[in-house]
């Protein structure tokens, strides 16, 4: 169907000429025997193309009989298209490079460049950009090219499924240059089928004149036998990949039973929180009730000390409980640095913090505020006041809680006011 324009699309005027206008049966001048008139979509706007048609004046010349159109017109766009290259480029991108969905690219199209496109027409322009892009991928000449300078190659074969019930995409990559040499989609991935794939393989790497010195795969029954029936004596490694992926699974159970444990044991969060923020509360109503209204103005005075200090102080106890919370709920990492290794590792960083709270404070006044300290990190519920040699702070990378020492760091602000009243 012929793309409709909008009645008040305000075309640019792009006029084409034959740029070789002699005869190419008898080599006469040719002279303008008809126009054809286009428009298309390019993403500097809407064009109007008038292509000049060229034909011989002889009418005895078999060049009389067609008409020549002018060379640049295929560069800016296929024939019968309503699009230039320039767009087509522009979705075959965002869809093969970006994987973005029609319906994305549709109402990026028409919101940046106002060029309005049915979901079917992307969907088909889609397609002949993946067939150029495959006959681009698996030009002989342009893999010849690549793989000048290699002596020896290594091959793999996976199949992925990109979604549960669809066929399996069986990808053929060459490692070595980290190159997709071809996919097919099997409905039924019989030993056969696969085995097609692998001989094809084969003929790729005999039309590069190339040895292959190594197979990786999983261990998939159609693979080992297809890969020991088309290369004999070429060594079959199983992928590494998929040997830790197996290998991790006990392992990943086994952290996770751990983190369950650690849970069970660092709790009564809520508990220590709703005692800090009471004991804060009950400190404010005190100091209300007591301050007459004429001494509200000073702002500096004995009377204050103690009470901001209380004050910094519980605010530090709550963020060490949001610092424990953060690494309790924290389950990034995988099989190489397991999320309950990395919860262990952080528990007990919180755990040397507030032990070094502990050990500075010896010989320092007691206070009630850090009573709240959990038994389970501490192992001592001794009340506590941090002094002020405490101030360690690290430049560690920031994760989803507060590191243990920028909360000392608080500690130490804390006793350096404490022992200036
Ligand atoms: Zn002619």
């Amino acid at each position: 169907m012929p793309y409709k324009w909008p009645a008040d699309t305000d075309f640019a005027l792009w006029e084409l000429d034959v740029l070789d206008r002699a005869c190419p049966a008898c080599g006469r001048m040719m002279y303008i025997c008809d126009h054809r008139y286009r428009r298309i979509h390019t993403l500097e706007g809407p064009v109007q193309l008038v292509c000049k048609l060229n034909q011989c004046p002889d009418r005895n010349c078999p060049g009389h009989a067609t008409t020549k159109s002018p060379e640049l017109e295929a560069r800016i766009a296929p024939p019968s298209w309503a699009i230039g290259w320039d767009v087509f480029c522009w979705i075959g991108h965002r869809r093969c490079s970006r994987h973005r969905s029609i319906l994305f690219i549709q109402s990026e199209l028409l919101d940046d460049y106002a060029i309005k496109l049915s979901d079917d027409a992307i969907a088909k322009y889609i397609r002949r950009y993946q067939v150029m892009l495959a006959a681009r991928q698996q030009d002989p000449k342009a893999l010849r090219r690549q793989y000048e300078s290699v002596d020896e190659i290594v091959l793999s074969i996976d199949g992925l499924q990109p979604e549960k019930g669809h066929e399996t995409l069986y990808v053929v990559r060459e490692l070595t240059q980290k190159r997709v040499w071809f996919a097919e989609a099997l409905i039924s991935a019989t030993a056969n089928e696969v085995q097609r794939l692998i001989a094809k393989a084969k003929e790729w790497a005999t039309s590069l004149n190339k040895t292959v010195s190594l197979w990786i795969s999983d261990k998939q029954d159609a693979f080992v036998t297809g890969i020991a029936a088309e290369f004999p004596d070429v060594p079959h490694r199983y992928c590494d990949n998929h040997f830790l992926r197996d290998l991790a699974k006990p392992v990943l159970e086994a952290d996770r039973h751990a983190k369950v444990q650690m849970r069970r044991k660092v709790r009564g969060l809520r508990k220590i929180e709703q005692a800090v923020l009471k004991q804060r509360s009950a400190a404010v109503s005190t100091n209300l009730t007591n301050v007459p209204v004429a001494t509200a103005t000073v702002i500096v005075g004995p009377g204050n000390g103690p009470s901001r200090e209380a004050d910094s102080a519980s605010a530090v106890v709550l963020e060490y409980c949001v610092a424990v919370r953060g690494i309790l709920n924290d389950d990034q990492g995988g099989p190489l640095h397991p999320p309950g290794l990395r919860m262990a590792e952080a528990l007990k960083e919180v755990r040397e913090s507030i032990q070094r709270n502990l050990d500075a404070k010896k010989g320092g006044s007691q206070k009630s505020n850090s009573a709240v300290w959990p038994d389970a990190l501490t192992g001592d519920s001794s009340t506590s006041k941090p002094s002020k040699s405490q101030s360690e702070s690290t430049s560690r990378t920031s994760t989803r809680w507060p590191r243990p020492s920028n909360l000392e760091g608080g500690v130490a602000r804390i006793a350096k006011r404490s022992s200036k009243s």
